[in-house]
């Protein structure tokens, strides 16, 4: 059996994995170098006969989840090759592309999209998919993507666990340990733990929970009417988070526009069936031309999930002139650094669409697992062979995880041959 990192070992973002047998060969995630500041990627497999070629003799690829660092490269797959995401997850990453579609020149592109998702195989969780003498079993992991997979993969006798992106602090956390314990080491060991290690690099962040940071909305909102806030349309937790906020705060509509109310009821109809905190019944479509509406949001407030977008820019101006900037704030709640000017990781149309608002405060915690979450899932994974960390600018560091001593021993950041496994990892630097 063959491992293959072909990128994530000293990088976020771009994640491509591959696991073969002498008679199948898969890919987990194909994914799209990260954009720069400008939104330029820089990405040599961004093309129809890189595509081709990295993904010739491959079965089938499977998809972690709908961020572009691990779906972006799906559209240049080969109709020939099966792909694999989420039910929930193709449905939102449907909802986006329809959304670009409308982007002038952009239609024939989004066209082709559109119909590679549409013919991606569904993943449930803990429904095994053979391919070949590889079986690939998804289990449901926390993450800023909602529907997100960890992937148990058994081939040659082998065990691997995937974990995609995940963390330990968000509302959808509560099944991690338990799932690994009860649903994956209870079947037998596994031998190789390919592991994100985002926070690696950002050791010393604190790590908020989720529930913290929804008891922090509630006292923002409470002490500001007219409420924006910046976030993923597509995360499904931080977006419960504002919204409970918000109906705490009785009688304050919540706004936004056609596409996040698509992706809500997509939300709704999945996560909500399991628990109230994801129901959205109560969104209301932002029309600068609904006076009953803007009437309502000028009386009693409002709380609205915004872009950095032109449309987003018209839709303030609309309203501003109707707003007490001293009751008027803008809630960040992304990755700080994007709106850092001195780093490198600096949107300008981010900071650019912030600093149009009276007033800013970041609200935000990591949609990756904290140093201490990565420790506790090795310790408990406890992998018999090796550690293969990736997402990650820092893989070298795993080793300073408080993690059992000869789990220290086993961690592979370069090729490297062990229990008959060989694993091969290419450095992009
Ligand atoms: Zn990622
Ligand atoms: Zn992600």
């Amino acid at each position: 059996m063959k491992i293959i990192v072909h990128r994530g070992i000293d990088q976020i973002g771009g994640c491509i994995t591959e696991i073969s047998t002498v008679k199948a060969r898969i890919l987990i995630d194909l994914g799209q170098n990260l954009p720069n500041g400008e939104g330029v990627v820089d990405d040599d497999l961004a093309s129809h006969e890189a595509i081709e070629s990295i993904t010739q003799g491959v079965d089938a690829v499977f998809y972690t989840h709908y961020h572009g660092d691990h779906l972006g490269l799906f559209h240049y797959v080969p109709d020939n090759v099966r792909q694999y995401i989420g039910k929930v997850a193709k449905r939102v990453a449907l909802c986006k592309h329809r959304q670009l579609s409308y982007i002038k020149g952009r239609e024939q592109q989004s066209k082709e999209e559109i119909a590679k998702l549409e013919g991606m195989g569904e993943l449930s969780p803990g429904q095994t998919i053979t391919v070949g003498d590889i079986k690939i079993t998804p289990f449901f992991v926390s993450h800023s993507a909602y529907d997100a997979y960890m992937f148990l993969i058994e081939a040659d006798g082998k065990r691997m666990l995937h974990t995609g992106d995940f963390r330990g602090h968000g509302y959808l956390s509560k099944g991690l340990l338990p799932t690994i314990e009860k649903l994956i080491l209870s079947q037998g060991k596994v031998d190789f733990l390919i592991t994100e290690g985002t926070m690696l690099s950002r050791l010393g962040e604190k790590v908020m929970s989720e529930n913290e940071l929804q008891r922090k909305a509630g006292e923002i909102m409470t002490r500001y009417k007219n409420v924006f806030v910046m976030c993923s349309s597509t995360d499904v937790e931080r977006i419960a988070t504002f919204y409970a906020s918000n109906k705490r705060l009785k009688y304050r509509p919540l706004v936004c526009d056609h596409f996040q109310k698509n992706i809500l009821e997509i939300f709704t109809k999945s996560a909500g069936e399991h628990t109230p905190l994801f129901r959205f019944d109560e969104a209301y479509d932002f029309n600068p031309t609904n006076t009953k509406l803007l009437d309502w949001m000028e009386d009693k407030g409002f709380c609205m999930f915004v872009r950095a977008t032109d449309k987003f820019k018209d839709y303030y101006q609309a309203l501003a002139s109707r707003l007490d900037p001293n009751e008027t704030i803008l809630i960040y709640s992304m990755w700080k650094e994007y709106i850092n000017d001195n780093s490198k990781h600096a949107v300008q149309r981010y900071i650019d669409f912030v600093s149009m608002f009276p007033y800013m405060e970041t609200l935000h915690t990591s949609g990756h697992a904290s140093a201490d979450c990565l420790a506790k899932v090795c310790n408990l994974v406890n992998p018999v062979l090796g550690i293969i960390p990736i997402h990650s600018e820092n893989s070298a560091s795993y080793k300073n995880l408080p993690i059992n001593e000869h789990l220290q021993q086993i961690i592979i950041t370069s090729s490297n041959s062990t229990g008959h496994v060989e694993i091969r990892i290419n450095q992009s630097l």
